[in-house]
């Protein structure tokens, strides 16, 4: 295990004082914070390292440029992508899915065809899909959950059809914290020869990833939920079908030659990153990256499992605490209502008192509609977050909960 003291330090707005208390910061579900290593690798590069990536043959472009196609070799390498050129470089999990709807239908959808969603997903492998299937005439067909929050894999399994063209299901529900199975999911579309785009953004922070074993043929996830800064993400796509789809957006850097009368495409995986590339955040991205890589995925996901159920088991002491989501297949996310008091006077209670955590419906609300609740209040955990902060919590909510 790691020295959470130590790793505290590296983080330095962890210092802070809201409303002249420690600030805690459970909203790690929206965004992480970040280390110092990742500001300080950025600033270094625009004092001492800044110009555009690809196009020079100058000193510093070519030190740019290999910054940036290091960044994607590290995030090959953390994923386990077989080829860099499986990794495209976007501005987070919400462009990195409506590429792939946009390139995907126009390849592969047509009138009557299907794409599988979940119920928990949240808007943004949702409305993309929803966008696709106007244009193509195209069905979005939905699998269902329990009342605790798990898949039905019957009713998925029913659902492949031969209509269906790409199931896309979110690793990590961040609502629920539901780790869906998805190596199953992965499994049986493939038996229908039916390709799965995976939506990392809540799993990628948490866990070990490992594309190939997965199988996936698609994977999004954002940098800035994984300690690296806002603006850059990430699509791996499997090179066989990303060379079977069109380019998402034209312009510089995705072309091979331009003639008025025909245009021709760069080869993977600049084909699909038009434009300058947000260059220093995918360099902040790899620092990130190497930043949890040093301390272990597998020690930051045992401390925040145990932080997890130290979390569940401390809140299901609170009278008339309802807490949504499986009590097991369960990652660093907690969703929860108290009694009658509405989500957000309870976040907004608990801000006052130096506790940051997100309420609403999370960007998912066909969820929230299936649980009959508008919304819910979310404490969701990083891997410097600490047992002395749940306590925070939880005291919190009892003194909100005297106040009601
Ligand atoms: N999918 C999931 C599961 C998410 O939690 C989020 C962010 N809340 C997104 C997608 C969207 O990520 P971004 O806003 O970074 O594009």
């Amino acid at each position: 295990m790691y020295d959470i003291t130590k790793v505290r330090e590296d983080f330095p707005i962890l210092q802070r004082k809201i409303y002249n208390r420690p600030l805690v910061y459970l909203d790690n579900g929206a965004t992480t914070q970040k280390p110092r290593q990742v500001v300080e690798a950025m600033v270094d590069e625009y004092y001492n390292v800044n110009a555009n990536v690809h196009r020079g043959v100058h000193f510093l472009s070519q030190q740019a440029t290999d910054l940036h196609e290091a960044s994607r070799e590290t995030v090959r390498r953390f994923i386990h992508a077989r080829s860099a050129s499986e990794i495209l470089f976007t501005r987070g999990t919400t462009e990195s899915i409506n590429l792939l709807a946009f390139s995907f239908g126009e390849a592969f959808v047509h009138e009557g065809d299907e794409i599988l969603v979940s119920t928990m997903e949240h808007h943004s492998n949702i409305v993309p899909w929803q966008m696709m299937c106007q244009r193509k005439g195209a069905r979005l067909k939905v699998i269902p959950i329990s009342d605790d929050g798990l898949l039905d894999m019957e009713a998925y399994a029913q659902l492949l059809s031969e209509q269906t063209r790409l199931v896309c299901c979110t690793h990590v529900s961040n609502v629920l914290g539901t780790v869906n199975p998805v190596a199953d999911i992965i499994r049986l579309a493939h038996q229908r020869g039916i390709p799965v785009l995976i939506d990392g953004a809540q799993s990628v922070p948490h866990m070990p990833i490992d594309v190939q074993a997965l199988d996936c043929d698609f994977f999004a996830f954002s940098g800035h939920k994984v300690y690296g800064p806002t603006g850059v993400g990430v699509l791996y796509g499997k090179e066989t079908w990303l060379e079977q789809l069109p380019p998402y957006q034209g312009g510089g850097e995705m072309i091979k030659t331009v003639r008025f009368e025909k245009t021709t495409y760069n080869d993977l995986p600049y084909k699909f990153e038009a434009g300058t590339p947000d260059y220093v955040a995918t360099h902040g991205l790899a620092v990130a990256i190497d930043y949890v890589t040093a301390l272990g995925m597998d020690n930051i996901l045992a401390h925040e499992q145990q932080l997890t159920r130290y979390a569940t088991q401390q809140l299901q002491q609170i009278d008339n605490m309802r807490i949504f989501g499986p009590t097991d297949h369960h990652d660093a996310v907690i969703s929860f209502l108290v009694g009658h008091i509405h989500p957000l006077d309870l976040g907004t209670l608990l801000d006052r008192l130096g506790i940051a955590v997100r309420t609403g419906h999370h960007c998912a609300e066909p969820l929230m509609h299936r649980l009959g609740i508008e919304g819910t209040v979310r404490a969701s955990f990083a891997l410097y977050n600490t047992t002395a902060e749940v306590d925070a919590l939880v005291a919190s909510i009892r003194r909100v909960q005297q106040m009601f």
